[in-house]
């Protein structure tokens, strides 16, 4: 099947182009066939796409919104200047999968989308007011383009964390504001942190039940999820995806009176103090410089700057924190699972967060470790009781799989698949 990914933004469209079905994913040999994302949705857009022989184009359109953003994508994909040969008219799309943020209680699994499942979605708007949105309006104009037979599937960011237990989803709050507002952790990157597991699975070749891992995503965006038998039993974000890791502009865990504190001494509103936590804190916050982990490490080593310094020390030490925290909550894991663009790319962060956990059997093999940029691999010693591996996410892979298996009515519970070749599918 032809299955076209959507990542539907306020003002952005992120899509993929992913050849795959059952078969390709039982064998790893799914194909990407393009990748690309239009910005600046509302005004004069820019395209940018890449396509599997490596040809990459740039376009600037005026597009008045996503749904024309949409049409016009489509229009590029079946026209002979795309050079996909796979697609030569709109019926050679076969289904759209879409990223969703979030499916709160409603959603465990992807879904294909019915009008029941869109009025879920959109129940789900209070839990994610910025985000949900702008995923209906995708899944709308995916409608309006392909006409409403073309089955869609909606996967969740927050549906990995489902299996969380109350013990750890419940914020000690008065426990009426869940059951009234459905307050609580909900976790995210989950399709990243499942990805991850998956696939780790497959390299160990071990079952779903023999899986105990920490997986870390560390991108803009960090978050570490404690996985059980191959189930999200702990995860590092909140109701929001402001709680736990220190991130590139987020602060991570606070104590949340000094939200009240901020406000009251900076003049600001409790929303402009939320926004100061999401925006100007984290690594950009404590460097005063950047929230770019290159920039950051290259000012370490050309200048030893010590608030630099000290922002790559506060981001580490959190995320050791949170493996120790983890360990100690799951009775143990076999393995660190190291992802997102920090995590597959930074030797040095790794070693900095691995540090010190020799405690818990953790041997760092530095030369593995240098090596593994962009790349899978293990990066601790044969004799680790406690191994860390690097696994680089593909969400949206696991969104073109998990369309075709909702449409094969396989989406429950998927067992582990094999990865395609990097050469088959990096693009
Ligand atoms: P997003 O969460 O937006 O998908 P990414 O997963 O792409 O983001 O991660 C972005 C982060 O990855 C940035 O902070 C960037 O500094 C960091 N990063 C990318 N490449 C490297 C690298 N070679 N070394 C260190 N950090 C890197």
């Amino acid at each position: 099947m032809n299955v076209l990914v959507l990542n539907s933004g306020s003002s952005s469209l992120k899509f993929q182009l992913i050849v795959t079905d059952l078969d390709s994913i039982s064998q790893g040999k799914d194909v990407r066939l393009c990748r690309g994302q239009i910005e600046r949705i509302g005004g004069e857009a820019i395209t940018a796409v890449q396509t599997r022989q490596g040809l990459r184009q740039k376009f600037t359109v005026s597009l008045p919104d996503i749904s024309a953003a949409l049409e016009y994508l489509v229009h590029w994909i079946v026209s002979d200047a795309s050079g996909i040969a796979e697609i030569q008219a709109i019926g050679d799309i076969d289904a759209v999968g879409h990223r969703v943020v979030h499916g709160g209680e409603l959603f465990a699994e992807s879904a294909v989308i019915t009008d029941e499942v869109l009025k879920g979605i959109e129940e789900c708007i209070d839990l994610a007011p910025l985000h949900n949105p702008n995923n209906i309006k995708g899944i709308l104009a995916a409608r309006q383009v392909f006409g409403p037979k073309l089955p869609q599937v909606a996967v969740f960011d927050t549906s990995f964390h489902q299996s969380i237990p109350e013990q750890a989803f419940l914020y000690a709050v008065p426990y009426h504001l869940y059951r009234r507002h459905h307050i609580r952790r909900y976790g995210f990157h989950g399709t990243s942190h499942r990805y991850v597991t998956e696939r780790y699975r497959v390299l160990r070749a071990v079952s779903k039940e023999q899986t105990h891992v920490i997986t870390l995503h560390l991108g803009n965006g960090c978050s570490a999820a404690a996985v059980r038998e191959g189930r999200s039993v702990d995860t590092s974000m909140g109701m929001t995806p402001l709680e736990g890791l220190v991130m590139g502009t987020r602060s991570g865990d606070v104590d949340p009176a000094v939200v009240n504190l901020i406000a009251i001494k900076e003049g600001l509103s409790t929303h402009e103090v939320e926004a100061l936590l999401n925006t100007q804190s984290g690594l950009l916050g404590i460097s005063g410089l950047t929230n770019d982990v290159r920039v950051l490490l290259e000012e370490l080593r050309d200048h030893d700057d010590r608030r630099v310094r000290l922002a790559i020390e506060i981001f580490c030490y959190r995320a050791r924190k949170y493996i120790g925290a983890f360990l100690a909550c799951m009775g143990g894991a076999d393995a660190i699972v190291f992802t997102g663009g920090i995590g597959e790319n930074s030797p040095a962060i790794r070693a900095r967060i691995c540090e010190a956990l020799e405690w818990a059997g953790l041997k760092l093999d530095d030369s593995r470790n240098d090596q593994t940029v962009g790349l899978e691999g293990q990066i601790t010693t044969e004799s680790s009781r406690l191994h860390a591996f690097v696994i680089p996410t593909d969400e949206e892979l696991l969104i073109a799989r998990d369309t075709v298996r909702c449409i094969k009515g396989e989406c429950h519970d998927s067992q582990a698949e094999r990865s395609p070749k990097a050469e088959e599918l990096r693009i």
